[in-house]
């Protein structure tokens, strides 16, 4: 067979698959753990196949003893590696690890010591055949103690474990362990026990141990034991502030993290009913909807915010997760302290607030100045006592309606009046008597007039009226009825009762000949043609009217 033996073969494939596991992972301790097992796995096929083409017998006797020491660190390395897969590396204090190795080191000094052949001899001059004395079954027994309690202990976490993929992942470990017991009992019996009777098999052991590996592999590389990621994701969700606690269907707490303890107290495996839980709570409004909800609706996602005992506001939110039938398979609950937030908020919207009221002082503010405005616009163009247009307005709108009436030919009228003898009002009844004899009067003139015309104070007690649309014929009629109307009034002095006449002059426009050149010279013509009209009705004996020629 020369060097091409099953077990140099076996060699190289579990080097081909440390190199590919090696490629494919990144390196955590876990990792280098199954390494170390790997490598100690390795050690006997290597061992076995320099033992059967070594041609010294001390070359021989060495590899022997390699490959029986490889056996006998092969259960220590188990149970290591299995401590981690489950992830009780806690387990691990230093006396304990020295107790593990303990029975492994006494295997190793009775394999390497081999004292009087007690452990193996050679047969035939050649250690590829060998006989085994009462150490080799010491070992034998060693190693399945330690296969033993490795298994137990596998059991035992698989039963508590709730995670289908870990589940998976021991159920294949184990089976690789199973397949390289079944295996050295294999080569023991067949081997060692019935050596005399049956040719030796070699590379039994190594097969086991090759396929045990590969089921190690598997695990690996299919369930991704070894996952950074979801290591790092654990790492994360332990390190986040906010509280997360994954229950079962039974509420039986599955994961919880860190973050959780500012807000419960629970441990794995613990029962976690929210309703008990917020008992403390309850009496709060949102509490119990949220628990309503909780209870009526489990299948639904459910938010709400209370108010801690501490003054604290927590957000607690419950997710479920459902299967394809819509059943509640699991909840993840979480808890946050939005305190900080829920303050920004309040702040916020007291800013609003009051930005709110401050706005609607705005408003009523710009309201009362746009009052006051059209206010001021109004006092700029009427008359205090009389609340008739003053004498700048009027003078205003003429400069615009003569040019108008020009270009259109349309006649026009303006009437100047003065009360008669006013200055004995003053005199005899007082300044008051005398505004309520102006305000009658203007009262008086007003109700005569239409609402296109315009009635000024022209000054002191003497008034103008500008008549648009109206001829010479018009202008009298109007005139005429205006001094009625006047002589009508009666004034209650205190004293006696007396009646108030005016005077007037007027000037109608009828023809168009001549354009205006100076609207300002035009308006003071017709002023001055009224005011001598005036002059004249007064020269005339008062009471009457005048029309300017
Ligand atoms: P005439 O018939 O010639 O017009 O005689 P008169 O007494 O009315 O004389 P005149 O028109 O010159 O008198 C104007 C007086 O009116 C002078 C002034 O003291 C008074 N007066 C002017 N404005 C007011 C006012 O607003 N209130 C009061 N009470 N008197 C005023
Ligand atoms: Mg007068
Ligand atoms: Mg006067």
């Amino acid at each position: 067979m020369g060097l091409l033996r099953p077990d140099l073969f076996i060699f190289l494939c579990l080097l081909l698959l440390l190199i590919i596991v090696i490629s494919v992972s990144q390196i955590t301790k876990t990792h280098k753990v199954y390494l170390a097992f790997h490598s100690i796995m390795m050690l006997w096929p290597l061992g076995q196949y320099i033992v059967s083409i070594a041609e010294r017998t001390d070359v021989q006797r060495i590899f022997v003893k390699v490959s029986f020491v490889s056996i006998a660190l092969i259960g220590v390395s188990w149970l290591f590696f299995v401590l981690f897969l489950t992830q009780r590396t806690a387990w691990l204090t230093k006396p304990r690890i020295a107790g593990a190795l303990l029975p492994s080191l006494i295997s190793i000094i009775a394999v390497v010591w081999n004292p009087n052949g007690l452990f193996f001899v050679s047969e035939n001059e050649h250690f590829a055949e060998r006989q085994y004395g009462p150490m080799f079954w010491l070992l034998a027994l060693i190693q399945f103690i330690y296969l033993s309690v490795t298994l137990f202990s596998m059991y035992y976490t698989m039963r508590n474990d709730h995670s289908v993929k870990r589940r998976k992942q021991m159920m294949l470990t184990l089976f690789g362990m199973l397949v390289l017991t079944v295996f050295a009992v294999l080569d023991m019996l067949l081997n060692v026990v019935l050596q005399d009777r049956l040719p030796i098999i070699s590379g039994l052991m190594s097969v086991g141990i090759l396929l045990s590996d590969l089921c190690f592999v598997v695990v690996i590389s299919r369930y991704g034991m070894f996952d950074v990621l979801s290591m790092a994701q654990k790492d994360i969700i332990d390190h986040m502030s906010m509280g997360i606690i994954v229950v079962d269907e039974s509420n039986r707490v599955i994961e919880v993290n860190r973050g959780t303890e500012p807000f419960a107290l629970v441990a794995k495996k613990d029962v976690f009913e929210m309703d008990k839980f917020l008992s403390a709570v309850e009496d709060q409004e949102e509490v119990r909807e949220f628990l309503y909800r909780y209870r009526n609706t489990p299948y639904v996602r459910q938010q709400t915010e209370i108010s801690w005992r501490d003054g604290r506001y927590v957000s607690i939110q419950i997710s479920p997760v459902l299967d394809d039938m819509k059943s509640v398979l699991a909840k993840v609950i979480t808890f946050q302290d939005v305190t900080e937030q829920r303050k920004h908020v309040d702040d916020m919207n007291r800013k609003n607030e009051a930005l709110h009221e401050r706005n609607l002082e705005l408003i009523l503010i710009q309201e009362e100045l746009f009052r006051v405005n059209q206010k001021l616009e109004q006092m700029a163009i009427t008359d205090g006592l009389t609340g008739c247009y003053n004498r700048r307005f009027l003078m205003q709108q003429l400069e615009h309606e003569v040019m108008l009436n020009h270009r259109y030919q349309t006649p026009f009228s303006i009437f100047l009046f003065d009360i008669d003898h006013f200055k004995l009002f003053n005199d005899r009844y007082g300044h008051l008597i005398g505004d309520e004899v102006i305000c009658k009067t203007v009262d008086t003139v007003r109700g005569t007039l239409r609402k296109t015309d315009i009635l000024a104070r022209y000054g002191g007690e003497e008034f103008t009226i500008y008549l648009p649309h109206t001829n010479r014929e018009q202008a009298e009629v109007l005139a005429e009825r205006i001094l009625r109307a006047v002589t009508e009034i009666e004034v209650d002095t205190g004293k006696e009762k007396t009646g108030i006449t005016i005077s007037m002059g007027t000037f109608t426009e009828e023809s168009f000949d001549t354009p205006i050149r100076d609207v300002k010279e035009y308006l003071r013509f017709i002023f001055s043609q009224v005011d001598t009209a005036l002059y004249e009705a007064k020269n005339q004996g008062r009471n009457c009217i005048v029309v300017a020629s």
